[in-house]
């Protein structure tokens, strides 16, 4: 009797035992790596989704990462502007992916052609604008930051042509004069600077870009020029 107590004893503690260690090594740590897989697929999940609305809300693409075919003088990015300030970072030339796009293939027209586009401005951010606003307001030079320019939706270029040397095509007057004489309506310039104009105009015009009446360089993608005004700021190197 004695020893089938012991035996039963002994049976009883080797029971809890075993009802033991399945809980502590098998289900709990099931349980924890359950919880661990879940919550990164979680975060992943969100983070992808707020990066997918980023580039929806964004799309900007700099050109230099798509083409090595436009010449690059950002001069809002020098002091050689009418403003007399540098007011970008870097000489970047940001667009809406489809401006830029549109613009690759009027390029490669102008190429064919012995010529290139030169690229003296492209998508500048909302603060430029204010601040480009604080140092000329009340102008016909700068467009009012409540309102937004197309620069600030990424639909707008400014630019002229240069030969197969780099040099500019005359254009009647440099950029960011203001007066008449940069209007596509003033006839009185030789005939060399009208037909350089007609070739610019005309060819942007095949690829959608529209051009404005007082200012022969500038030109905006018409898909874009409803796109948000945007104040997304790129890296500088
Ligand atoms: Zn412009």
């Amino acid at each position: 009797m004695k020893i089938k107590l012991f035996i039963l004893l002994l049976l009883i503690i080797s029971c809890k035992k075993e009802v033991k260690t399945p809980l502590e090594t098998n289900s709990l740590p099931i349980e924890t790596q359950k919880d661990t897989i879940a919550e990164p697929t979680k975060t992943i999940e969100t983070n992808k989704n707020n990066t997918e609305t980023l580039l929806r809300d964004t799309s900007f693409i700099n050109i230099k990462t798509i083409s090595n075919d436009f010449i690059l003088d950002l001069k809002y990015a020098t002091e050689d502007n009418f403003l007399h300030q540098k007011v970008y970072d870097c000489p970047d030339c940001y667009l809406r992916k489809n401006t830029a796009l549109a613009l690759i293939k009027a390029n490669q027209e102008f190429i064919k052609q012995g010529f290139r586009i030169k690229l003296y401005d492209c998508y500048r951010p909302l603060d430029i604008q204010k601040k480009m606003w604080q140092i000329l307001p009340g102008t016909n030079y700068v467009a009012n930051p409540k309102k937004g320019s197309k620069h600030n939706r990424g639909a707008a270029v400014d630019l002229t042509l240069v030969d197969s040397l780099g040099n500019e095509l005359d254009m009647g007057t440099k950029f960011d004069f203001f007066g008449p004489q940069a209007h596509h309506t003033y006839t009185k310039h030789s005939p060399q600077v009208l037909k350089n104009r007609k070739l610019l105009k005309e060819t942007l015009a095949k690829y959608n870009f529209k051009s404005i009446y007082n200012e022969w360089w500038h030109y905006e993608y018409r898909p874009e020029i409803r796109s948000n005004v945007s104040n997304f700021k790129w890296q500088c190197e």
